[in-house]
């Protein structure tokens, strides 16, 4: 017998098994592709925060998530003896106007307040040997961001789900309590069984180039994302596409986003291309996630939507289901409960 089976081994379905297995709870997961089949099994695993301002319960809960990222992750390693590739390097952005560069201090003075002097946005001198190539001569700097490769982490939560005595099948029927952490799929799903609209999957390509920037922040401009991982690597993201025909082939759209990451960032511009990868984001119509029990179906429990930010919030992901499945408490924040998409 088990107490919560789990439908969906992604970044979601695995970290909230991880937390119901830490509870103490007996927990099956079942997942007919397999740990990272779905759009956690990709490249690029940026855990980015918001801007420092106009603070709301989203951005608290997205705070809370990434500040509690080294504790979480080695807590996984110290259980299931796998490397995520965790590291907190933070990350850098161009300033390339006057206007950005008192923006950027504004939020330098809010980022002390709202992330409670315990990381740093700040602006300092771009280097010449890494970063964004900037206007100005100065990026900003943040010292909240941080990175893990989306495989190595998903096979991380995995082990640690095993080693609290949890187990991962390809297929079982439901056992006690189910969480559906079924991503883009389970998006479809839910909105035929709603009769609306509850979200959609949109495609995202990336890519790995052959570059050894290990231990130096990632980069963000011109809306790509630049993440040096720890085996030798720089993942490039992403595409956004609501229209595609095949969700998992790579075209010329992700060639045109490693050319801006090239331009960017000239420190790639001879990196290789050793990958490219498709996947399909979990978008919830609100865009953020959609988190809670299943209305009209007791006992069932929805964790999807993770859309952009995922990886980033799936230790809160994990803990607040966790909360919700096991002890009926609560503390979901309301625009991220399953209602708000209905
Ligand atoms: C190109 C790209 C780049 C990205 N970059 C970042 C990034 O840098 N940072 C970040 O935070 N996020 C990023 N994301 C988003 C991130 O990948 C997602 O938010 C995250 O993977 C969602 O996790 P999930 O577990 O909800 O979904 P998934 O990983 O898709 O997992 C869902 C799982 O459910 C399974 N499943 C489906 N139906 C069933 C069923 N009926 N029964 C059992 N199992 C089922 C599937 O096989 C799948 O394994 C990126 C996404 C893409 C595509």
């Amino acid at each position: 017998m088990v107490d919560v089976t789990v439908r969906g081994a992604g970044a979601f379905g695995l970290a909230v098994a991880y937390a119901c297995a830490a509870k103490g709870a007996r927990v099956r997961v079942v997942d007919p592709n397999g740990p990272g089949g779905g759009s956690s099994g990709g490249l690029v695993g940026a855990l980015a925060p918001h801007v420092p301002e106009q603070w709301n319960e989203k951005k608290a809960f997205q705070f809370e998530a990434l500040a509690m990222g080294e504790d979480f992750w080695s807590e996984v390693v110290r259980l299931g003896g796998r490397d995520p590739g965790y590291a907190r390097t933070g990350r850098l952005q161009p300033i390339d106007t006057a206007q950005a560069l008192a923006l950027a201090e504004a939020r330098a003075e809010t980022a002390r307040e709202l992330w409670q002097g315990r990381f740093r946005w700040e602006i300092v001198e771009a280097r010449a040997d890494w970063g964004p190539v900037s206007a100005t001569g100065f990026v900003i700097l943040d010292t909240l961001t941080a990175r893990m490769a989306p495989r190595r982490a998903v096979a991380a939560l995995a082990a640690a789900v095993t080693a609290l005595g949890g187990e991962i099948v390809t297929e079982a029927p439901d056992q006690g309590r189910v969480v559906w952490a079924t991503g883009a799929a389970g998006l479809i799903e839910l909105s035929a069984h709603f009769g609306k609209s509850v979200g959609v999957p949109v495609k995202g390509q990336s890519a790995s180039l052959r570059f050894d920037a290990r231990t130096l922040p990632q980069v963000f401009a011109d809306g790509v994302h630049i993440v040096p991982h720890g085996d030798g690597t720089v993942a490039i993201g992403s595409t956004t596409e609501r229209e595609f025909e095949n969700p998992s082939t790579c075209d010329a759209q992700i060639d045109a986003v490693i050319a801006k990451a090239r331009t960017a960032c000239p420190a790639l511009a001879e990196a290789p291309v050793i990958e490219r990868w498709a996947g399909l984001r979990p978008r919830a119509k609100t865009r953020a996630p959609m988190l809670g029990g299943w209305p009209g179906r007791p006992g069932h429990f929805i964790a999807n939507g993770g859309f952009k930010i995922g990886f980033g919030i799936a230790p809160m992901v994990g803990r607040v289901m966790a909360d919700l499945v096991l002890d009926g408490d609560n503390r979901i924040p309301a625009a991220f409960r399953v209602e708000a998409n209905l």
